[in-house]
């Protein structure tokens, strides 16, 4: 307590030096008589961490001391759940208390809608300085996580190109990296208050902890990463510790997300809605360091999160919300069990029916095309589904679940996210109760590709077509991996079943289109790139790709439609130029092709002999012999030089 008040004076004046927003500066002066200062704000993610894999949850088989003491030093929720078993919808949800219906980041590469604030944005208005640190490049803002990085001063990305091909530091990040990022940080930035945002995503698949976790857990490698990922969050709250900022500060940890593990047949995530992937350890420490020690039962979201930190941290609450601050909870003043939504749009991704769920007075009920309930108290494990449409609970659910569906109205960048219809899908696609072997081979697949293990790969995904032989992602994914092994044969073929199968893929029908045309079939790349580009007209390597074979195909002025429509997407293009130059040839259409060639040799004449030679041709059509023939001499200079 005591460092707690020798702390806090000093911030105001931070504050001055820091020389934050003078407006922050008066409000601050004008509220200090009531109002605390800000303390300092560390939300620390883990990702893919089963609440009872936690040791302080009641788990024997595994060591988490630094969760333990975090525990001790605040607040365990036991009965804390996330809305959505995937990491950036979860981590959507974490960071503006929205459901995923409402924040509209229901897949990877969804942007995050501007005109949803997120915590950073929130706390920035309030004088923070923040910064994220991120453990996996799903998380990345310039790639599969766009609008995360709103409201942070900075936000720390993974290297735009990377030339290695281990997994860590080109897709992950191990703990200790993160927290030494963050640290360094903190450490470059002394003036406060701050705001990070800490994502530790080690206990995420593939389980492949370093020394000399991988020898302690050697067979059960997931509590292996736990315990690094644990053992990262105590060299962080360490250095909190040495660097005085431990105890006047709020630290919030929460899994965004579980891990199945096997139950229900689901290894990973990231498809159902049962407790072993939505029940998520929430350890809240408080700036005045009351309430140590207490846990409580009752059932909270990780909605809640948003909320509770602006709560606390004295910054305006965003106009709408999902979740509902803890502080009623952390002061001991209720012990009200929140109603719980689940929503999983991901089977989407497969062509699979989406789920919902509710969550609420000891039963789980599961909107599926074969429905579910539970009842929790009896049946924690969630294996003998008790559904009746004419239950009361069943009824109540789906009310709610209608009343939310009323209520979501997700920002325009969330467009293009699959559609969430669950009652017009629920009908129609099949259950992913039905398809979870499937989806484990499709993970297992990914993983292999990201790894560069091609073979393996090729094995699982042939593996999903023996269950389903009109699975489009299967189809898809091991078209693409023979078109990179060079069989444009075998590849063309997996690629026209799926977009047979899945018409409005365009990029499918692209990497057809590319597979046709290196298998000497012009017509048929012609047939797939045009269906494509009906799909996503934008799509520059498409365009130029179909110019040329058009110009295969001998249609001139086919050619010149998609070189020029290409050139209105980049209209420096090197190669669109040239396709266009040929296709002026191919039309007889010299005069053009002589005056763009002559451009363009100018800006990119001294390394490109192919200009030339075509300038020679173009020439030569015309009957101008001499100027031919200077161009060709020049084409033959640069040969010569390259
Ligand atoms: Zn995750």
């Amino acid at each position: 307590m005591l460092l707690c008040y020798a702390d806090e004076p000093v911030k105001p004046l931070l504050l001055v030096v820091g020389l934050v927003l003078s407006r922050v500066l008066s409000a601050a002066g004008s509220t200090l008589p009531s109002k605390p200062p800000a303390p300092d704000v560390f939300l620390i993610t883990i990702d893919t961490l089963r609440a009872d894999h936690v040791h302080c949850y009641g788990y024997a088989n595994g060591s988490t001391p630094a969760l333990d003491a975090l525990a001790k030093d605040g607040v365990r929720f036991t009965s804390a759940f996330t809305p959505s078993p995937i990491t950036n919808t979860s981590h959507a949800s974490i960071l503006t208390g929205l459901l995923p219906g409402s924040h509209g980041v229901t897949d990877f590469a969804v942007p995050l809608a501007s005109a949803h604030p997120t915590i950073a944005e929130l706390l920035k208005t309030r004088g923070y300085r923040t910064a994220a640190f991120i453990g996996a490049v799903i998380l990345d803002s310039k790639s599969l996580a766009p609008g995360f990085d709103r409201g942070f001063d900075f936000y720390d990305n993974f290297p735009e190109h990377s030339s290695t091909k281990s997994r860590w530091r080109r897709l992950e990040r191990r703990g200790m990296d993160v927290v030494s990022h963050a640290e360094n940080w903190l450490a470059k930035h002394p003036a406060g208050p701050h705001f990070l945002w800490v994502h530790l995503y080690d206990p995420h698949d593939p389980y492949e902890p370093p020394a000399p976790y991988a020898r302690i857990y050697k067979d059960h490698l997931y509590d292996g990463e736990i315990a690094y990922a644990d053992s990262a969050l105590g060299h962080f709250v360490g250095y909190l510790k040495t660097s005085g900022k431990y105890q006047s500060s709020l630290i919030v940890v929460v899994g965004d997300h579980g891990e199945g593990l096997g139950e229900h047949r689901e290894d990973t995530h990231g498809i159902y809605l049962y407790d072993s992937t939505t029940h998520v350890p929430l350890i809240v420490k408080l700036a005045d360091g009351k309430r140590a020690g207490t846990s409580i039962a009752a059932q909270v979201r990780t909605v809640d999160v948003a909320p509770t930190l602006l709560d606390l941290a004295g910054a305006a609450a965003p106009a709408k919300s999902d979740g509902e601050s803890l502080r009623v909870y952390l002061s001991g003043k209720a012990d009200v069990s929140r109603p719980v939504f689940g929503e999983s749009d991901y089977p989407l991704r497969f062509g699979w029916a989406p789920l919902r769920s509710v969550r609420k007075d000891g039963f789980k009920f599961i909107e599926a095309p074969r429905p579910e309930l539970y009842d929790l108290n009896r049946d924690a494990a969630e294996l003998n589904n008790q559904y009746e449409a004419s239950d009361t609970r069943v009824e109540n659910s789906r009310a709610m679940l209608a009343e939310l569906r009323a209520r979501e109205t997700p920002g325009d960048a969330s467009k293009d996210a699959p559609q969430s219809d669950t009652a017009a899908s629920v009908t129609s696609l099949p259950d992913p109760k039905d398809k979870i072997e499937e989806q484990n081979l499709l993970h297992a697949a990914m993983v292999a590709s990201e790894d560069d293990r091609p073979a393996d790969a090729r094995k699982a995904l042939e593996k999903v077509l023996e269950f389903d032989p009109k699975s489009p992602t299967a189809l898809r994914q091991l078209g693409e991996l023979e078109l990179q092994a060079g069989d444009y044969a075998l590849a063309a073929q997996h690629l026209k079943n799926a977009v047979d199968i899945r018409p409005d893929d365009a990029a499918a029908a692209l990497h057809a289109g590319e597979a046709l045309a290196k298998a000497h079939d012009p017509a048929g790349a012609r047939d797939a790139l045009e269906t494509s580009l009906k799909r996503v007209p934008g799509q520059f390597q498409a365009r130029l790709l179909l110019g040329n074979v058009y110009l295969e195909l001998n249609d001139a002025r086919a050619a010149e439609d998609q070189f020029e429509a290409a050139l209105l997407l980049q209209s420096e293009n090197v190669e669109a130029q040239i396709g266009l130059a040929k296709a002026h040839i191919s039309a007889k259409n010299f005069e053009d092709a002589i005056q763009l060639l002559i451009a363009l040799s100018k800006t990119h004449g001294k390394n490109n002999a192919e200009i030339f030679h075509l300038l020679a041709k173009a020439y030569s059509a015309l009957g101008k012999e001499s100027e031919a023939q200077r161009a060709e001499a020049k084409a033959k200079l640069l040969v010569g030089k390259e």
